[in-house]
């Protein structure tokens, strides 16, 4: 785990895997805790974009279905 060598380090949680962070400069991943984190966030936005077109009815949302096929 992560242990912060100064005070001026501030813990926060990591909002991808709810894990300590190190919310300081030395972290260029912050708020997540790693490299990882950070793409899996990315990633479970991604999916949730394209989740929620397949998911719509398709008569309601005949125009925004459209340019994804
Ligand atoms: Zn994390």
């Amino acid at each position: 785990m992560m242990t912060p060598k100064t005070s001026a380090s501030k813990i926060v949680t990591c909002p991808s895997c709810g894990g300590d962070s190190v919310y300081a400069p030395s972290n260029v991943f912050r708020p997540f805790c790693s490299q990882r984190c950070k793409n899996m966030d990315l990633g479970a936005w991604a999916s949730e974009s394209f989740r929620l077109p397949t998911e719509a009815p398709p008569d309601d949302l005949v125009f925004g279905d459209a340019k994804l096929q």
